[in-house]
């Protein structure tokens, strides 16, 4: 179960070449991103002729049993873990896709979003393209099986070049793997190598969305695919490309707020360090006298001890998470209030009585879930609550593969900061400069951010807009 005033996680994607049981490396690798979506997981294989496919919706180690893996034994494999941002979230949608072309059997898994889909998509079906799914990653797979190039790193240069927006690809051939990455690296995807094990001719080079998966596989992270790169890994070995001139770079910032895990090295910059220095500007810029802080968990927890130590308030765990919560419960007759958040979350009354707190999230969406846990707090005795969130207001939907509310839905685009204090019942509000999320990020250091969900100032066109009320200026 999700808290569901919350963005949700995009999607996370992995690739393993050369290893005698990729499939299990691969299976290892999803489990580690699979807080990045948790609706659907797949793997295709390779075992140098033959390829595999598996896929199912819920989470990767209900999916994959011993069985299952057994079934698709590889020496190649990508994987990818699902949450749906375009398309619905059938079995249909869920990667990687698997296709029989002219280019041969050709996998692919993809994270992010493209921006001209429909618009494309509505040329190819002109042309006589049939489509199965209405995912916008089809799209690049029509697009690579209809190019005139010849070998299949120039099909897919070919296809890139076609679509704008946020992808993050891996892609399998029967004996190569391939990654991608759009010209502004919406999404991050790092490389890395496994040392050659006894009896084997090569390291095993491994690419994923965020390097945690790296650390359970025994991965080293070597570098990042770079915005705009193409990487080719295959028997002759290793090669790189550029297939698209250079755009000004837009990672997104939010990786580093809420997306990735703490412990995986995102953009070149570890999360943790982000993450904390959030804290210590938010202490900074908005101080409060209060007696502890306490972090909505999982996701403020580390901006949460930033503030703490920044601010010199004791930090504390008053609100406990139930990590054992399934995606859905039966609900008593006689409703119980805040259901939905008391399963996930419980005030420790010990610690919060009486006490001044300054709660810390790293977001708030629509609101209704912050006015939940503030009610809790309150009923648990805390005599007042100082909400501070890590990130400037959330004014505007991303349209690069995270799964956001419309414009109307957004609490902080229709109300100011004052409005949105009385509608969640909060003695103070404040929210991180736009300036001190950069800052704490390392903008402009090794990476340039994408911030459009705080300005509304969009780094591509968006063709797609459904929500004229969204319609988004470019920046
Ligand atoms: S709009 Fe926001 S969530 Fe989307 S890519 Fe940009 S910073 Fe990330």
């Amino acid at each position: 179960m999700q808290i569901s005033d919350k963005f949700h996680d995009e999607c996370g994607v992995v690739a393993i070449f050369a290893h005698p049981e990729a499939e299990k490396l691969a299976y290892l690798g999803l489990h580690a991103l699979q807080h990045r979506g948790q609706e659907s997981a797949g793997i295709v294989t390779s075992d140098g002729l033959t390829s595999r496919v598996h896929k199912a919706m819920g989470l990767v180690a209900d999916i994959f049993t011993e069985d299952v893996l057994s079934k698709i034994r590889g020496t190649l494999a990508i994987g990818h873990t699902r949450y749906s941002t375009a398309g619905d979230s059938a079995l249909l949608n869920a990667q990687p896709i698997l296709v029989q072309s002219n280019k041969g059997s050709i996998g692919v898994a993809h994270n992010g979003n493209l921006v001209n889909a429909a618009e494309v998509r509505g040329q190819l079906e002109r042309q006589g393209s049939i489509f199965q799914t209405n995912s916008d990653t089809e799209v690049i797979v029509h697009l690579i099986a209809l190019s005139r190039e010849h070998t299949l790193p120039e099909a897919i240069a070919d296809a890139l070049r076609r679509v704008e927006g946020a992808f993050s690809l891996v892609v399998m051939s029967p004996d190569r793997i391939i990654a991608a990455r759009d010209p502004r690296g919406f999404r991050p995807l790092a490389m890395g190598r496994i040392p050659a094990l006894a009896g084997q001719n090569r390291d095993t080079i491994v690419f994923a969305s965020e390097t945690c998966a790296f650390d359970l596989i025994g991965a080293t992270y070597e570098r990042d695919v770079k915005p705009g790169e193409l990487i080719v890994v295959g028997p002759e070995g290793i090669s790189s490309r550029f297939y698209s001139t250079a755009a000004p770079q837009s990672s997104c910032i939010f990786e580093h707020v809420y997306f990735s895990r703490p412990d995986s090295v995102v953009f070149g910059r570890a999360v943790q360090t982000s993450r904390e220095e959030l804290g210590r500007q938010l202490a900074r810029e908005a101080p409060v006298e209060a007696d502890l802080v306490v972090p909505v968990p999982d996701s403020g927890v580390t901006a949460a001890v930033g503030y703490a130590a920044e601010s010199g308030i004791p930090f504390r765990f008053g609100l406990i998470r139930n990590h054992y919560v399934g995606r859905t419960f039966i609900e008593p007759s006689q409703s119980v209030r805040d259901f939905g958040v008391k399963l996930k979350l419980n005030p420790v009354q010990s610690l919060l009585e009486g006490k001044r707190v300054v709660l810390i999230d790293d977001s708030i969406v629509r609101g209704t879930t912050s006015r939940k846990i503030v009610r809790m707090i309150r009923s648990a005795g805390a005599k007042e609550v100082h909400m501070r969130i890590s990130c400037p207001p959330t004014i505007s939907p991303c349209y690069y593969g995270v799964d956001t509310p419309s414009k109307n839905q957004l609490i902080a685009a229709n109300k100011s900061i004052e409005e949105i204090r009385e509608y969640i019942r909060v003695d103070s509000l404040a929210y991180l400069s736009l300036e001190g999320l950069k800052k704490a990020c390392g903008d402009g250091e090794k990476t340039s951010y994408c911030s459009a969900c705080y300005t509304g100032k969009y780094p591509t066109n968006i063709v797609d807009v459904e929500d004229i009320q969204a319609a988004p200026t470019r920046a």
